[in-house]
């Protein structure tokens, strides 16, 4: 059997101790655990990494604490507007879908998408219409309500302001700092075949349709066996101008590099050349893990089967 991989993340940015309470914190931790345990049982049970990232994810989407799925936020309008991408490394197949509404799993519908489409990313009403003939499971409106999500909505709903959020700040700090949601996971199988998926409510109060990286494979998600599987989370537009999850890839590819130093260049020199704040995680085809980021924290998690593991918050 070979080495197997499971990492997770639930967004970044600034993320300070100091703005946690023990209970919140707690609370988070038990969310990253029980998205790294579900997806690692499938990885332990001989399943593919693909089936390890959707099961990961899902949980991430079901808990409200995380920017996806139920947690997501408020879109100017007042709605959520959700997307999400998956990728398998060993077929190159991907599947994405952007501004979909009342769609419980996102995840779910972006493989669906991969599996029983003939294209790789429907948008919008296209999209939670295949979803309602694919027999995807939809929620009401209410479903996806959260009071702090709503007060963090209520406070620049008037403005032209939009905020890359997470959810725990004062409200008076929500316009000064920038917290980023999304969830993600990448896996690497005991057959060696990686797998990467991302999933988002995206920014507080966009509109104009606005889609950031999580759904574009390359940008905020990718897998490719020969090199990486990458999940971003992060200022989208800055990860969609340097093409960020391909980025490692090709740096891996044609220059030979690491997934270590590939992700330590494009999350430390290229992304911060820009402004752009955030962190990925990343596997390679011999299970090897990266987390990397460069802001204050992000959440994550992982775990092999040599015996590492662990759960983190802030930089360590
Ligand atoms: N990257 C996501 C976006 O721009 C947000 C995030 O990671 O929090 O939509």
């Amino acid at each position: 059997m070979g080495k197997f991989t499971m990492a997770i993340h639930g967004g970044a940015g600034t993320i300070l101790k100091e703005d946690m309470t023990p209970e919140l914190e707690e609370a988070y931790l038990r969310g990253l655990k029980a998205a790294l345990d579900a997806g690692y049982a499938v990885l332990e049970e001989g399943g593919s990494s693909v089936n390890a990232v959707k099961a990961a994810i899902v949980i991430l989407e079901d808990n409200m604490l995380f920017n996806a799925g139920r947690g997501s936020v408020f879109t100017k309008k007042g709605l959520q507007e959700m997307d999400a991408a998956i990728m398998d490394g060993q077929s190159l197949s991907a599947g994405a879908v952007c501004g979909v509404r009342n769609v419980r799993n996102p995840i779910e519908l972006a493989e669906e998408v991969m599996l029983h489409s003939n294209h790789i990313f429907l948008s919008g009403k296209g999209a939670n219409d295949f979803a309602i003939k694919q027999g995807i499971k939809l929620e009401p409106d209410e479903y996806f309500f959260s009071q702090f999500r709503y007060d963090q909505w209520k406070e620049i709903r008037d403005s032209d302001n939009y905020s890359l959020d997470h959810t725990h700040q004062r409200l008076d700090e929500l316009l000064r700092e920038k917290k980023f949601g999304t969830v993600g996971a990448v896996a690497c199988d005991d057959k060696g075949n990686v797998a990467a998926g991302t999933s988002t409510g995206g920014m507080t109060n966009k509109k104009y349709g606005r889609i950031g990286d999580s759904p574009l494979i390359g940008a905020g998600t990718y897998a490719n066996n020969n090199t990486c599987a990458i999940s971003c989370t992060g200022h989208g537009e800055r990860f969609i101008q340097v093409v960020a999850a391909y980025d490692v890839s090709c740096l891996m590819e044609y220059k030979g590099m690491s997934l270590q130093d590939a992700m330590t260049i494009v999350v430390k020199d290229k992304l911060v050349k820009i402004d752009g704040e955030g962190g990925m995680i990343g596997v390679d085809g011999k299970g090897n893990a990266a987390l990397i980021f460069n802001c204050a924290g992000m959440y994550r998690a992982f775990r092999n089967n040599e015996g590492s593991e662990s759960i983190s918050i802030y930089e360590e």
